[in-house]
């Protein structure tokens, strides 16, 4: 099998998560990747509450007594980059084994990593007791400028224009680069210098894309970056995939569609960063999967539909056809009667494009109720459950 470095992405969300409705298809999670290198290698960057989830899944798929082992790379010590520690539930089991690189912080000393973990696990912060990991743990601080091999793979690190410090880490494997450059505000000449010299040639370039353009005008100092600062060092460096990270706890899904919009109108080959979402780098090509949502209800259905859009080389197409499967989430109807508030509803819906005119039977649950157009009428708001 021909050899592919995969990437994933486990936390994609800045600053704090979110667990708000409007932005789960983006993700709440704070920053964690996973790169699994062509050599076998496991590398995990940062620890936000992403590693949650990744912890859980290793745990579940590694075989009775098997080690898990894993290079973890801190970028720095913001809540969202480490909140996820202590939750991962591989650190407790004696037989895995994990090597952390990060920096030395002025404000924490030697093994600065070493007392973050202390620090979140200490009373009256955490119920566990750091004793209770019990997976070997290495420590290693590297600075910026500094370069070392895990396994066949070269890494280097490049300092960062955040407040109290951030390192930006560049993985060159046998299949290609990928460079994962979060935290970064742009405007000191230097660092912007320093930072499109680190990403030259990368397969895959994370970038720290909180703010838009107009947004990073009003925060100044906070240390981030805009999706048009990713484009010019893109563009810049001769990157080949823009990946779109970091993302502002306040934007909504909507928002970061409008930002992906906004710089793929410049740079062609830009992703947003999604939580689930899989780059895998092979020899001649790039690979972008994202899982499908299955958690929503899905119905097969027969709707016919006229679908507008661009194919993968630019082109504008328009065809029509059918919808056979459809997701739903709710519904707002007007009824004669009233529902009580919080019970449950059954509904049954024509399929209107099917000849025998097969009906959809759903069930949901009343979230809402309002005044309907006319009187003695009620509107009421549906989220289907089954
Ligand atoms: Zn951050
Ligand atoms: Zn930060």
């Amino acid at each position: 099998m021909a050899k592919v470095a995969k990437l994933s992405f486990w936390g994609v969300r800045g600053s704090t998560p979110t667990v708000d409705r409007a932005m789960l298809r983006y993700g709440g999670n704070t920053p964690c990747l996973e790169l699994i290198t062509p050599d076998g290698g496991r590398l995990i960057l940062d620890c936000g509450t992403g590693l949650r989830i990744l912890g859980n899944r290793l745990a579940a798929a590694a075989e009775a007594d098997k080690a898990i082992e894993a290079q973890i790379l801190v970028t720095h010590y913001h809540w969202d980059h480490i909140q996820g520690v202590p939750f991962f539930a591989p650190l407790y089991p004696p037989q895995n084994k994990f090597h952390f690189y990060s920096f030395r912080s002025e404000f924490l000393g030697r093994d600065s990593l070493k007392r973050v973990f202390e620090a979140q696990m200490a009373h009256p912060y955490f119920p566990v007791d750091l004793h209770a990991m019990s997976a070997a743990r290495k420590f290693t601080d590297v600075a910026g400028g500094d370069c070392f091999s895990i396994g066949d793979n070269q890494v280097s690190t490049c300092w960062l224009n955040h407040p109290q410090g951030c390192l930006a880490y560049r993985i060159e494997t046998s299949v290609g680069t990928i460079v994962y450059a979060t935290d970064n505000e742009p405007g000191n000449l230097e660092y912007d210098r320093n930072l499109q010299r680190f990403a030259e040639g990368a397969d895959i370039f994370v970038n720290d894309a909180q703010y838009t353009p107009e947004q990073l005008e009003h925060h100044r100092g906070w240390g981030h970056s805009s999706w048009r600062e990713g484009v010019r060092i893109a563009e810049a460096a001769s990157v080949r995939n823009l990946v779109l990270f970091h993302h502002d706890p306040d934007s909504s899904d909507k928002t970061i569609d409008g930002i992906l919009r906004d710089a793929r109108a410049e740079f062609e080959n830009t992703w947003a960063a999604a939580e689930g979402m899989v780059m895998t780098l092979g020899e001649d090509r790039t690979d972008v999967v994202i899982p499908a949502a299955r958690n929503s209800l899905r119905r097969e259905a027969h709707f016919r539909a006229r679908v507008m859009g661009f194919t993968e080389e630019g082109r504008a197409f328009q065809e029509d056809t059918v919808i056979r499967d459809l997701s739903l989430h709710g519904a707002l109807i007007y009824l004669d009667h009233s529902p009580k508030l919080q019970s449950e509803l059954h509904v049954m819906l024509e399929n209107p494009g099917d000849g025998d005119a097969k009906r959809l039977a759903l069930r949901g649950y009343v979230v809402r109720i309002e005044p309907g157009p006319e009187k003695d009428q009620v509107g009421v708001g549906i989220v289907f459950t089954e």
